[in-house]
């Protein structure tokens, strides 16, 4: 394999490992929008309109409309951190050799418990909604549409939480 091949492999395996929201938010503070991305302030230049940077955790990748700067993972930490293209890719195999698991941090107790209390008041919220003759049926199906990766997201933590549990 030659050394740009083998670099190219690195490459997508850290774009893979490692997610590009987590990594960037960081240092840009992001929020969600109704769209498929997250938005925030450009982190490259303040001439940049308010919440002009984007980063799609799906394709994954950045762009800010405002300067037209985007690209993957490796780019980011490339223009954020003045780095060469390998020196980029080492910093972040380093980030991924060092950093705890994942769920982890994520599937612990309290989110959990947090996961329960949501679930439980957004299923009291459907109930209620559905008696109130003004409530549309397009509210509700939203309302049904996050119960269910709630209840979702905290059946599989309550099962990674309590492996022990039939
Ligand atoms: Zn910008």
């Amino acid at each position: 394999m030659s050394e740009c091949a083998r670099w190219a492999v690195r490459a997508n395996e850290i774009i893979k490992k490692i997610d590009i929201v987590d990594y960037i938010s960081r240092f840009v503070k992001l929020h969600a929008t109704s769209g498929k991305y997250l938005r925030g302030n450009c982190p490259f230049n303040v001439k940049c309109p308010e919440n002009s940077f984007t980063v799609s955790p799906e394709k994954p990748i950045f762009y800010c409309f405002g300067c037209h700067i985007g690209g993957d993972l490796i780019s980011f930490v490339c223009k954020y951190n003045k780095f060469s293209p390998m020196d980029s890719l080492q910093l972040l195999e380093a980030i991924d050799m060092n950093k705890e698991p994942y769920h982890k941090e994520l599937l612990n107790e309290q989110l959990e418990d947090e996961l329960q209390i949501i679930n439980t008041t957004i299923n009291e919220l459907i109930m209620d909604s559905i008696d109130v003759l003004e409530t549309t049926k397009s509210t509700i199906d939203i309302l049904q549409g996050i119960q269910s990766r709630v209840a979702t997201l905290y059946a599989n933590v309550h099962k990674a939480n309590n492996p022990d549990e039939q």
